[in-house]
């Protein structure tokens, strides 16, 4: 079984790569992102916790998110592997994710990192506004706090993967198919 992250900041296409790696490769996808948004839909008690944290840009804690992606795993056996995109954010849930996959026999795959400036990250956020009416990419304040938070909390999960010789980057400076090429090429 093979277990990829999608790594990079938000904006980055980390979902549109991972809806095209679905496609073309048959993984099983878990957003994260996708996964707290459906608990806040639903109105669950885990829902409403997050619900504050992301609206203000923060992250939502690491127990939470681990909690989510051992379900997410034991719940979809059977399949070729699995893109975790938005996970982990933070070393200790790269050492969580290092664990969890050690309990089950099985070890991380590779680290697929989409490298794009702040300023892209700016103006993507501020596009998909528009398209996918998510209050977090609305306001200028909001997208500077994850930027931020960013840069301190999930910037140094890149190196605890260099260190494991996982960490493989793609600089998306070019069309979504050109930068999707370019992905695919590192998964199997
Ligand atoms: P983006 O890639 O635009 O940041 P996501 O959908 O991945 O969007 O995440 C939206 C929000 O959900 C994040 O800003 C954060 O508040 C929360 N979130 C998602 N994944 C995690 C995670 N692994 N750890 C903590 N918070 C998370």
């Amino acid at each position: 079984m093979k277990y990829y992250v999608l790594f990079g900041p938000p904006g980055a296409g980390k979902g549109t790569f991972a809806k095209l790696l679905v496609e073309n490769k048959g993984y099983y996808h878990i957003s994260t992102g996708d996964l707290l948004r459906n608990e806040i839909a639903a109105g669950t008690p885990l829902g409403l916790e997050a619900k504050s944290l992301i609206e203000k840009g923060n992250l939502v804690p690491d127990d939470v998110v681990c909690g989510m992606i051992r379900a997410q795993f034991s719940s979809n056996p059977g399949v070729r592997g699995f893109l975790l995109d938005g996970f982990p954010r933070t070393v200790a849930q790269a050492e969580a994710l290092d664990k969890i996959l050690s309990g089950m026999g099985a070890e991380l795959t590779r680290v697929v990192s989409i490298y794009i400036t702040d300023e892209e990250v700016r103006r993507r956020i501020k596009g998909r506004a528009l398209v996918e009416n998510r209050a977090d990419d609305a306001d200028d304040e909001i997208i500077s706090t994850r930027i931020k938070n960013y840069h301190e909390k999930t910037e140094p999960v890149i190196n605890y993967y260099k260190k494991q010789g996982k960490y493989f980057e793609v600089v998306a400076d070019g069309t979504i198919q050109e930068n999707y090429a370019k992905v695919e090429k590192l998964v199997d």
